[in-house]
C-alpha cells in the first residue's frame, strides 16, 4: 500500500528539523500532509552547534549560551575581538530535537515514523520513499540522507580536494570558577600542526563549565586516543587546569571538499550536508542550512520547485573555497598562518561576512591581499584554468 503526502522529509537531523519547524511557523503548510522519517528516535545530545548571527534566528528560544567576544590565539598573532553586531551562539542537539519533535506532535497534519529509508526516487510528477516494507509518495521529498559514499566518489574525481574536519569535544567541569562566560576562544592554534591544521575551541557555558573542542583538518580521522591526548594536553598545559571532570563527550566529522554534492533531481531536494550545505573551507553548516531552509520555504510559498539553481555569487564563493583547499592540500601555506594573517589584518566582522558568503568583490580582494596575494592568486589561477 502506498501512503500519500504533500511533503516527505527524510532524516530528522538539523536540516530536516529546521525545515519542519519553518513549515510549522507558516499557516500555508497547516493543511499540507507532511511525513518526517528517520531510522532512529533522536534522544541523545549527540552534537553541539555553534555559529554567529546578527539577528534572532529560527532557534533563538533554545540558544544555550551566547558570547559577545572571542579570543584568537596563534604563535604569530593573538587578540581579543568584540563581535557586535554579531553574537557567537551555541545550541545543544538534544534541545533542538526535543523542541521540534514535541511541536510536531501538536500538528495533526504531521506524521513521524522511525524506519530505515532504503532509497528515494523521483520523476516529473511525483517523488517516492522506499522504507523497509512500505512506500510513501509525495509532491516533494526533502532528503538529508546519504545513500552512497560521497568520499569514495569525490576521491575518483579529478581536481577535487577531499579534506575532513574531525573533532572531539569534552564538556568539562572545574573545581574553581575560572571561565569568563561572555568570551569564547574561537580558534587556538597553539597546538601541534604536524598532522594537519589543528586548533582548539574553548566555549565556556558557566564559570566552572566549558566545552573544549580539539579540531583537525586532514585527510583521515585519528584514533580516539589521539584526540583524548590532545585535549588532556591542552587543558593541563595551555589552560593550566589540574582538576576537572568530563561531563560529556562528542565526536564529529564534517566534509571539507569542493566535490559537488547533488542538489537533488526532479522532485527530490537534497538538504543539509547531503545537499551541499557545508561551507567547504570552514566546515560551518548550521547557518547555511538555515539559509537553504528559508529559500525552500519561499519557493514553496510561491508554488515553485525548490530545487533552486545556484545564483552566480555562490559560485564565486565556491571558487574561494577551492582556492583555500588547494593551498592547504598542497601545503603552500599552513592553516595556522593563514588564519593568523586573516585575523591580524581584518576585522572579525568582515571575516564572518566573508565566511557567510556575503562580502563584495572589493572586500574579497582586500581579504586575499591581507593573507598572501601571491600564494592565493597562484592557487586561483590553477583553480580557474
Ligand atoms: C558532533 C558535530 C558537531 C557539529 N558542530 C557544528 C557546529 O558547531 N557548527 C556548524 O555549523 N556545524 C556543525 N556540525 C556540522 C553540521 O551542522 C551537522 O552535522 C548537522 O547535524 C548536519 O545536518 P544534517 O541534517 O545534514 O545531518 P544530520 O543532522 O546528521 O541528520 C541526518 C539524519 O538522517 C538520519 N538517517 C541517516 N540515514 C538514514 C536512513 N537510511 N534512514 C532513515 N534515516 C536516516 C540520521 O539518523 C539523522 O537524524 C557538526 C557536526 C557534528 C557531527
Amino acid at each position: 500500500m502506498v501512503n500519500e503526502y504533500d511533503y516527505i522529509i527524510t532524516g530528522a537531523g538539523c536540516a530536516g528539523l529546521s525545515l519542519l519547524r519553518s513549515m510549522m511557523q507558516h499557516q500555508y503548510f497547516s493543511n499540507k500532509k507532511v511525513l518526517l522519517i528517520d531510522k532512529v528516535e533522536k534522544i541523545a545530545n549527540d552534537r553541539t552547534w555553534c555559529f554567529w548571527e546578527q539577528q534572532p534566528g529560527l532557534f533563538e528560544d533554545i540558544v544555550y549560551h551566547r558570547w559577545q567576544q572571542i579570543d584568537f590565539y596563534s604563535n604569530d598573532f593573538s587578540a581579543r575581538f568584540d563581535l557586535l553586531p554579531y553574537e557567537y551562539k551555541m545550541i545543544r542537539g538534544i534541545d533542538l530535537y526535543t523542541t521540534v519533535l514535541a511541536e510536531a506532535k501538536q500538528h495533526p497534519n504531521i506524521d513521524i515514523i522511525y524506519e530505515e529509508v532504503q532509497s528515494v526516487f523521483s520523476n516529473e510528477s511525483y517523488a517516492a520513499v522506499k522504507a523497509v516494507d512500505k512506500e510513501f509518495h509525495a509532491e516533494y521529498i526533502f532528503n538529508s540522507i546519504f545513500f552512497t559514499d560521497w568520499k569514495q566518489q569525490a576521491l575518483q574525481q579529478k581536481n577535487t580536494y577531499v579534506l575532513l574536519q574531525h573533532f572531539k569535544g569534552w564538556m568539562i567541569e572545574t573545581a574553581e570558577n575560572i571561565f569568563d562566560t561572555p568570551i569564547a576562544t574561537f580558534m587556538d592554534f597553539r597546538v601541534s600542526q604536524g598532522e594537519g591544521t589543528a586548533f582548539v575551541y574553548v566555549l565556556p557555558v558557566a564559570k566552572n563549565k566549558t566545552l573544549i573542542e580539539y579540531t583537525v583538518f586532514s585527510e583521515e580521522v585519528f584514533q580516539q586516543e589521539k584526540y583524548n591526548a590532545a585535549l588532556e594536553n591542552y587543558i593541563t598545559s595551555i589552560l593550566k587546569i589540574k582538576e576537572y571532570k568530563i561531563l560529556h563527550a562528542e565526536f564529529g566529522v564534517i566534509p571539507m571538499t569542493n566535490y559537488k554534492f547533488s542538489k537533488g533531481n526532479n522532485r527530490i531536494i537534497n538538504i543539509g550536508i547531503a545537499g551541499g550545505d557545508t561551507k567547504a573551507s570552514s566546515g560551518y553548516t548550521f547557518q547555511f542550512i538555515q539559509k537553504h531552509t528559508a529559500k525552500i520555504i519561499d519557493a514553496l510559498l510561491h508554488e515553485k520547485n525548490p530545487l533552486l539553481t545556484k545564483p552566480f555569487f555562490e559560485k564565486r564563493f565556491n571558487l574561494y573555497d577551492s582556492i583555500l583547499l588547494n593551498v592547504l592540500k598542497h601545503k603552500k601555506m599552513s592553516g595556522d598562518k593563514i588564519f593568523a594573517q586573516l585575523f591580524k589584518n581584518n576585522s572579525v566582522q568582515i571575516i564572518f561576512k566573508f565566511l557567510d558568503n556575503e562580502t563584495s568583490l572589493k572586500e574579497e580582494l582586500k581579504i586575499m591581499n591581507s593573507v598572501s596575494l601571491k600564494t592565493f592568486l597562484t592557487a586561483a589561477i590553477k583553480e580557474i584554468f
